[in-house]
């Protein structure tokens, strides 16, 4: 059996191109549904992780998470070790760099350094506590309602995407955004904003990576069936 960790298009993509198990942490109440058998939520841990792949007798699993899910990709490298089961990255490319790019470590130093007083924020629901303390305006916009703590100007903007450029583009100037603050997700369904921001001329702060543990990765669909298929 193979099992694909998800919540990204590529790990639904995937789950519709082999037979597998897709597992969801269940942080969204009405989840875009991969295709064949799902479970959700957390497994608890590493040693939860590494005693499902034993009862379930698992063969392989693909790490098709988000790439800012590290936790979940640290204990599945780890479980998958433990286990003795073949494990697959599957991240999509970051995003291609623009000059002028304001990169920054993690989402708090996004939010010490923050070129602007009207602020677009993609940073989703999880990290929105970083910016509590900042005085700044925020136009928030996540997939679920979020919970305090959280900046006390601040419009929130329920939606999933995709996005377009020109409705990024109407979004940002009708909201005066002077800043804009994202992840290097990758991926073309929320590249838009990146697009607007650069014909405005709206400066972009932009959360690195974090580092992937020492696994084997790929970027594309196509390579994690290639590897399944060895
Ligand atoms: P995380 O911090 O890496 O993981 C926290 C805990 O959530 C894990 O230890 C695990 O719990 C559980 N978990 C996470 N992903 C899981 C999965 N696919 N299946 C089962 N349990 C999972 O994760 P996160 O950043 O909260 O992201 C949660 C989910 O949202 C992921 O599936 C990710 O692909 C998706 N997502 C994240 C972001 C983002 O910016 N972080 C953006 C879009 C989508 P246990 O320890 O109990 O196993």
């Amino acid at each position: 059996m193979i099992l694909i960790l998800g919540g990204t298009g590529e790990a639904r993509e995937l789950a519709s191109r082999v037979t597998a198990v897709s597992s969801l942490a269940g942080r969204v109440s009405n989840p875009a549904l991969p295709a064949g058998e799902v479970r959700i939520g957390g497994f608890g841990g590493v040693d939860g992780l590494a005693q499902w792949l034993r009862d379930n007798r698992v063969d392989a699993v693909v790490d098709a998470t988000h790439p800012f899910a590290r936790q979940i990709t640290a204990n599945a490298f780890e479980a998958c070790a433990r286990v003795g089961v073949p494990f697959l990255i599957l991240r999509r490319p970051g995003f291609t760099p623009v000059d002028g790019w304001h990169w920054v470590g993690s989402v708090a130093e996004a939010a010490r350094n923050l070129p602007g007083e009207r602020v677009f924020l993609t940073t989703g629901r999880q990290d929105l506590a970083e910016f509590a303390g900042c005085p700044q305006w925020f136009l928030a916009r996540m997939v679920e309602p979020p919970e305090p703590p959280m900046p006390q100007r601040i419009e929130v903007l329920l939606s999933r995407g995709p996005f377009v450029v020109d409705g990024e583009l109407e979004l940002m100037r009708s909201r005066r955004i002077d800043v804009l603050v994202t992840k290097d997700s990758g991926g073309s369904m929320t590249s838009a904003k990146l697009e607007a921001a650069r014909q405005l001329r709206v400066p972009v702060v932009i959360v690195r990576r974090p580092p992937l543990p020492p696994a084997q990765v790929v970027d594309t669909v196509e390579g994690a069936l290639g590897w399944l298929g060895r």
